[in-house]
């Protein structure tokens, strides 16, 4: 995986947002793998939007790739305004099981694209999107697991764990934040995948897959402990109370006040941690990542633990960061309308006219 920025910036050269609204369902799709530069806050979805204008494409002809971004940036306004540990807009229906369903930690769905997909999650810390939908719809609506264990489970292997995207999707997924919830059976699968399998459990029509019952050895559950592991931290004393500029999980941004002579800490606060846990491969990605920042020191603890002293502090707003004290500087967006909407195509009609009137 790429982690030097400037590579980074090459990769956004590759972006193909025409044929991306083509074929991004698709398992082999023009999809862009860049959500976990975006998710670490290394770039933002504002940078590649107007790389592309600048690259010279109107906005009519990427609007279906701008309307994913933006799709994103939703998610973390949603996240702003509301408690996404819970289900946000009605209770997940039909729950039976809380817990982590063993057939799909254990890649054993015997849905063959399903499965690769959930080997490559743990060897890549990448997954196609429409097969996130596919496994959070097989976890709730066909097992009927509860939404937020998975969800964790998921969000512990992707390096672009963002838990705005994965707690929200899993419950548009589930219906917990949607009218509906989420279906795809086997047909649906062969074609996106591009496979061709039979006789398994989604291989049925959807109205068999509204009242499956599914055996009691598909539904069992596997005992599972997400562990983080940390690293030492860097010595850090503050002796000459410098200003301090706090990196962590969700901001990487290597241009992020890069004029101002301060100590730069990647702050990583077990407390987070402990209630989002991330794996080895995510910790090393964001190590790898902060190398771009330079100077920067790791620290791991709690915010009250920094030795602040007398040192202004700087960090960037994020809904994590909320024990933070200190000068707070806003993130970039595409679009961030005055009004904070429940739903998404009412947002999306008003970034629109926002960017018609002024792409850039
Ligand atoms: C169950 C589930 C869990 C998910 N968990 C996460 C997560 O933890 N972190 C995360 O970043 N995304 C998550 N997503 C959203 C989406 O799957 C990923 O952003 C996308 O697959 C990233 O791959 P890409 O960069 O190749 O995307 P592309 O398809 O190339 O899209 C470009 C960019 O648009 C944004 N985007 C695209 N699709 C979506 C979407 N459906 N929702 C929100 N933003 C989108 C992303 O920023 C992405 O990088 C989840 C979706 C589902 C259904």
């Amino acid at each position: 995986m790429i982690t030097d920025y400037n590579e980074i910036i090459n990769i956004l050269e590759n972006i193909n947002p025409i044929k991306y609204a083509k074929d991004r369902n698709f398992i082999d799709g023009s999809v862009t793998r860049i959500s976990p530069y975006i998710s670490r806050g290394i770039i933002s979805t504002k940078q590649v939007y107007k790389f592309l204008i600048k690259k010279g494409y109107s906005l009519k002809n990427i609007q279906k790739f701008v309307q994913e971004m933006v799709w994103r940036e939703f998610w973390q306004i949603t996240w702003q305004s509301n408690n996404i540990d819970k289900d946000l807009k009605h209770l997940q229906k039909d729950v039976e099981f809380y817990g982590f369903p063993s057939i799909i930690i254990n890649h054993n769905t015997q849905i063959n694209a399903i499965d690769k997909s959930i080997e490559a999650l743990y060897d890549s810390g990448y997954m196609h999107n429409h097969l996130r939908m596919y496994v959070a719809s097989l976890c709730t609506n066909i097992l009927n697991y509860h939404w937020k264990l998975p969800a964790k489970w998921m969000y512990y292997h992707l390096l672009d764990g963002d838990w705005g995207s994965n707690s929200l999707s899993w419950q548009w997924v589930c219906g917990a934040n949607s009218n509906k919830k989420y279906y795809a059976n086997q047909d649906n699968i062969n074609r996106f995948t591009k496979s061709n399998q039979k006789n398994t459990i989604l291989d049925t029509s959807y109205d068999d897959l509204l009242n499956l019952k599914c055996e009691r050895e598909l539904t069992r559950n596997f005992s599972l402990e997400l562990n983080v592991n940390y690293p030492k931290s860097d010595k850090f004393l503050n002796k000459t109370q410098k200003p301090i500029c706090i990196y962590n999980y969700y901001n990487l941004d290597v241009n992020w006040r890069k004029s101002l002579d301060a100590h730069r800490i990647l702050l990583i606060e077990p407390s987070i941690f402990k209630q989002y846990p991330i794996s080895d491969k995510a910790m090393k990605f964001m190590i790898d990542l902060s190398k771009n920042i330079k100077n920067i020191k790791i620290f791991v603890g709690e915010f009250n633990e920094l030795p602040i002293k007398k040192s202004k502090v700087y960090f960037k707003e994020h809904p994590l960061n909320y024990n933070y004290i200190g000068t707070e500087d806003s993130r970039e967006w595409i679009c961030k309308p005055k009004i904070v909407y429940k739903s998404f195509f009412k947002h999306w009609n008003t970034v629109i006219k926002q960017l018609y009137l002024n792409p850039l």
